[in-house]
């Protein structure tokens, strides 16, 4: 290692305990080796970690917000009885009202908690890449809890503090075209180089590629869509890269399998799955034996499903550690299931056996079968002709496949596509074809390859 990445890496560490600890007042160090104790004790300590914390997050929410105190009313209990019962010891929390995002954006204010004066609360919104964004508001407290798990989670993908990372990302909020002095200058000192997912122009590859040759990242985190395009044009291009990189961690997307193997074949390094929202934080992470474990440090994740151990169904998230407007029983909008197997890595924090991404994906047949948008996305992405796509459910009996694509195209493809898609549901279905020369990104950046309107 060259005495100036050493040196970049001895500061930047330094600079990330010192940024912390000023941040959160306390000294940060032992605050993430308690994180990490807790990480890696017996599932029963974490457990019981959780069902205090959820305990003490409803009876703050039935206390101090209109919202949740009208909420359980309905439950015919006195306020004094409510607190008492309110305790995952006694009370069923699948009794209590999933929390839609259409009674976020009706009830805001309600939501939020009177003991948090409004200059405390944090503002943040989701892209909204299924429809308009969710404003909703965090506090202090929850985004040092947010960090600290993402830094332990992190480092699962063999990143450490102040080793240089480069990040792919493409959030509005996130990534803005023009990057100001202050931002700059905290990739500086995080040890961050950036490149912006939403514009992965050849040549803005092309020059990142050549500048990480020389830099040589421990990690990647990225979008899953951004790695595979980059990931693709090195592949094309014939490239190798010259370095060792320990992980890729991929987040805020579905990463779909052909994203994966390209990946890994290319960086010859795992990638990484990452499954959280900015609405509740980082929700589960992928360890080195490729399960992805439950954050139940910070949440409490449920499947609604008869068996939530073999049938896949929404997942209600509550968040544990956000005061100022509580997440309880939240619906995300992703479908999965649990798991009850132990994992042979040896960390004890519960799986979440199958992750199918955005119900807003999945796709509802006449005789009410649920196929998963994936199911498609494994169909279509390796046929020759085909560049780009993106099929929309419109209605049970309709279909909107948008192509972009290339001199290979034939009668025949168009005849293949729309069979598997009558296969999958239905042969009563009209599939109508719109070529394009490309096929945007949806509001909040992210690329979707199967959208159904059919709830
Ligand atoms: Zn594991």
């Amino acid at each position: 290692m060259s005495i100036r990445r050493s040196t970049k890496k001895i500061f930047s560490k330094a600079a990330w305990h010192a940024y912390n600890t000023h941040r959160k007042g306390f000294f940060y160090s032992t605050q993430l080796s308690k994180t990490t104790e807790l990480f890696n004790a017996p599932l029963e300590t974490i457990l019981k970690f959780q069902r205090e914390r959820l305990k003490q997050l409803i009876q703050h929410a039935v206390r101090t917000t209109p919202y949740y105190r009208d909420l359980f009313k309905g439950f015919g209990l006195k306020q004094n009885d409510l607190l008492q019962k309110i305790n995952p010891d006694f009370i069923d929390i699948s009794q209590i009202l999933p929390l839609e995002k259409r009674v976020i954006r009706k009830q805001l204010k309600n939501l939020c908690s009177e003991l948090f004066p409004t200059y405390q609360r944090i503002e943040n919104a989701t892209g909204g890449s299924t429809g308009t964004p969710l404003q909703f508001y965090q506090d202090r407290h929850y985004w040092n809890q947010r960090n600290i798990s993402v830094y332990y989670f992190d480092r699962w993908a063999g990143w450490d503090f102040g080793e240089p990372q480069l990040i792919i990302w493409g959030a509005p909020a996130d990534v803005n075209g023009d990057v100001n002095w202050k931002q700059k200058l905290n990739r500086y000192w995080r040890n961050q180089h950036w490149l912006n997912g939403f514009h992965l122009t050849d040549s803005a590859i092309h020059t990142t590629f050549a500048k990480m040759q020389r830099w040589q990242p421990t990690a990647i985190l990225a979008y899953p869509s951004s790695l595979y395009q980059f990931a693709k044009f090195i592949s094309e291009n014939k490239l190798t890269p010259q370095w060792e990189l320990k992980g890729i961690i991929s987040s805020a997307e579905m990463l779909h399998p052909h994203y994966r193997s390209l990946a890994e074949t290319v960086f010859g390094t795992k990638v990484y799955n990452r499954y959280g929202g900015r609405e509740v934080g980082l929700i589960a992470m992928e360890c080195a034996e490729g399960r992805m474990h439950i954050n139940c440090r910070d949440i409490f994740l449920e499947v609604d499903s008869a068996d939530p151990y073999t049938k896949p169904g929404d997942l209600f998230v509550t968040q544990l550690n956000n005061y100022t407007m509580p997440f309880i029983r939240y619906r995300i909008g992703d479908i999965g299931r649990l798991s009850d197997e132990r994992c042979p890595c040896g960390n004890q924090l519960p799986i979440l056996g199958e992750l199918l991404g955005r119900s807003t994906a999945t796709f509802r047949t006449k005789t009410r079968t649920l196929i998963h948008g994936g199911y498609f996305t494994q169909q279509f992405y390796n046929i020759v002709g085909v560049t780009q796509f993106q099929l929309i459910q419109e209605t049970l009996q309709e279909c909107v496949l948008k192509l972009v694509v290339n001199e290979q195209w034939t009668a025949e493809t168009s005849n293949y596509i729309v069979q598997k898609i009558q296969d999958a549901l239905g042969a009563e279905v009209s599939v109508q074809i719109e070529f394009a020369d490309e096929i945007p990104l949806s509001k909040s950046g992210k690329r979707e390859f199967t959208i159904s309107k059919v709830t």
